[in-house]
């Protein structure tokens, strides 16, 4: 499919939208959700990472008339039967601990789940769902590592201080900005996105 001229990234945060557009560079103008107007709370209802992502483009599809794409990423943990998962924001809220989106209380959380476990094998993944040209497609990207005992590095959000992708010895949070993103779960569903429309 040939990219578009404009199409709208279902996000407001400013991390994703620069990683995005630096990917995407001049060839086509990528929107976020305030920029058409949307500042509804959509619901991520869905069972599936694949699910919520198709739930926020159709949203933004039938609501504001776009061609658009949307993502959603969990931490799946192999010994926790691949939770937190869908519910990656929302670990520690869903045990009562805390409210959504508190990043140091879904790791505590995490942490004491996995505490005695010696199986540490992770993966981050990205599903990235694309309503274009009247058609539906979903993307996948993925990065498999290890979860380890204590959080460590500053950098990054989330699950960041307590992964370390396989074939390395930092975690997400030890590297920079640029490391991560070159090979993030992200950036992989995005890179299969651009492969699409490049064909
Ligand atoms: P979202 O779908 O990108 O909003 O991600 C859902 C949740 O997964 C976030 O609230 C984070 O807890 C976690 N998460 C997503 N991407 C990353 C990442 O790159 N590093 C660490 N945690 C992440």
């Amino acid at each position: 499919m040939k990219l578009p001229a404009t199409i709208v990234f279902a996000t407001n945060n400013s991390h994703k939208l620069q990683e995005v557009r630096d990917i995407v560079g001049n060839n086509c103008e990528v929107k976020s959700l305030a920029e058409i107007g949307c500042h509804d709370d959509i619901p991520e209802t869905a069972e599936t990472l694949e699910g919520n992502a198709l739930i926020k483009a159709r949203w933004v599809k039938e609501r504001y008339g776009y061609d658009c794409f949307a993502d959603d990423t969990g931490l799946e943990v192999k010994v926790l039967g691949g939770a937190p998962g869908v519910k990656s924001a929302r670990y520690a809220a869903e045990e009562g601990v805390s409210s959504d989106h508190d990043s140091l209380a879904n790791m505590e959380v995490l942490l004491r789940n996995m505490e005695g476990k010696t199986d540490r094998s992770a993966c981050f993944r990205t599903a990235i769902a694309l309503i274009a040209g009247g058609e539906e497609h979903c993307f996948e990207g993925r990065v498999d590592g290890c979860i380890i005992e204590s959080p460590r590095g500053s950098a990054g959000f989330g699950y960041d201080p307590v992964f370390v992708p396989a074939g390395y010895d930092k975690t997400f949070a030890e590297m920079s900005e640029h490391q991560k993103n070159s090979l993030s779960h992200r950036r992989r569903a995005l890179d299969r996105l651009m492969e699409f429309f490049d064909k």
